[in-house]
């Protein structure tokens, strides 16, 4: 008997695997079987909370121009998109990204402001940048020896940053050897500096020290004769705690998407930006579980009175953050429901012993519409931070808005 129950599913999944889905079978698929609902997450943009952010941080900076650092496909939010949005804003002097594709592609995409490449690129690669108007940072002599002979290889000027390490410790030429190929690069023609710029730490002490490097090294340049281009120095956190961090140019990440780098920050209140992201989900499943049953792997929740749990299709494989299960929550309809467990793939929400949702209503993880679904609301629950809660997976859908 167990024999033939074996074979018998050995036969099927056998049988299954061979099945092929042609148009034959789809255009006769029963109508139950059609979704009509979502059933994946995504991202809503909002052009309109960009175009205010960008807009407040130069006020924040004193009105200077913003180099909008979208590294990371802008911290999951979509580095094209934004760039696209972005590229309608009087505040924003450039793009700076840290990988060649992500230039390309922002570039292919029809963004009209210069590009910073704050990283190495592929050789391969030099041709399409250089006609891209991407401007790449020499961070080392041997990045130097690349560019120039790129320079010689399409005889073009090939615009330059020079990336200086100032204490960081990350990146750039360490500030003490810049100067030498700073005068290397005007001797040599075919390159042209248009930015100088390095990273400021948090500590504010060793900061004025970093600002006191570099604007020695700028003065020293310009009195010999080399000219330094636009200088910058600022993420998020200097140029809203040292003012004299702002140069003649900002250069943050975080802000742009409405969320400041902590929940201390002074300026919030008096340049408040807007949360310019949602994170959305359906419901895909609505079960009336029991007293004493449990839910995830580790039977992390258990129900302790008759409840409605919904199941969301996002989990922290699509970067929605696993911490969520200690005491997020997410809007459905008008009311904020708890997260009681996050999976790769699955989100679960308690909706209490009586509910009106129904499969295919749609959730909103992170957003505008309430404090505690706000990116710094979620941090604050979740008791984590504002830049590791925003990792969303590329393939997550964007769905772009004039304004939320
Ligand atoms: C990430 C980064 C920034 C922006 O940082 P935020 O904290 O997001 O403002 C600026 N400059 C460099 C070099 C960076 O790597």
């Amino acid at each position: 008997m167990e024999q033939n129950r074996r074979q018998f599913i050995y036969n099927t999944l056998a049988g299954l695997t061979t099945i092929t889905v042609g148009p034959q079978l789809l255009a006769n698929t029963p109508l139950l079987f059609k979704r009509s609902y979502e059933s994946k997450p995504w991202l809503e943009l909002s052009k309109s909370a960009y175009l205010h952010n960008a807009a407040q941080i130069s006020k924040m900076a004193g009105g200077k121009p913003v180099i909008a650092v979208l590294k990371n496909n802008a911290y999951g939010l979509g580095d094209v998109q934004v760039a696209k949005i972005l590229n309608n804003s009087t505040s924003i002097a450039s793009i700076a990204v840290v990988t060649d594709e992500s230039a390309i592609a922002i570039g292919r995409a029809g963004v009209k402001k210069s590009i910073l490449l704050m990283g190495d690129f592929d050789f391969d690669n030099g041709p399409s940048l250089v006609n891209g108007h991407v401007i790449l940072s020499i961070f080392s002599k041997d990045s130097l020896k690349k560019i120039q002979l790129l320079s010689q290889e399409t005889k073009k000027l090939v615009k330059v940053a020079l990336y200086v390490d100032t204490g960081l410790g990350r990146m750039g030429i360490p500030y003490e050897q810049t100067h030498t190929i700073a005068q290397e690069i005007s001797k040599s023609g075919g390159l042209k500096i248009t930015h100088t710029f390095s990273t400021l730490t948090s500590p504010k002490d060793f900061a004025i020290r970093q600002i006191h490097r570099f604007e020695t090294l700028i003065k020293n340049l310009n009195e010999n004769g080399i000219s330094t281009g636009l200088a910058h120095l600022a993420p998020s956190y200097s140029l809203l705690d040292l003012s004299n961090s702002h140069q003649d140019a900002v250069r943050p990440g975080i802000l742009l998407h409405g969320s400041f780098p902590n929940a201390k920050m002074e300026k919030a209140k008096e340049f408040p930006l807007e949360v310019s992201y949602r994170l959305k989900a359906p419901v895909i499943r609505l079960e009336k579980l029991k007293a004493g049953d449990t839910i995830g792997f580790s039977r992390f929740y258990k129900v302790e009175r008759e409840e409605w749990i919904a199941t969301l299709p996002i989990g922290w494989a699509d970067g929605y953050d696993s911490r969520a299960e200690n005491g997020a929550k997410v809007l459905l309809g008008n009311e904020l429901y708890k997260v009681v467990n996050v999976n790769s793939s699955h989100t679960n929400i308690s909706l209490g012993s009586e509910t009106k949702i129904k499969i295919g209503d749609v959730a909103t993880l992170i957003g505008p519409e309430n404090p505690e679904i706000t990116p710094a609301g979620f941090a604050k629950l979740i008791d984590g931070n504002n830049y590791l809660q925003i990792q969303y997976k590329e393939s997550l859908p964007k769905r772009i808005y004039e304004t939320f």
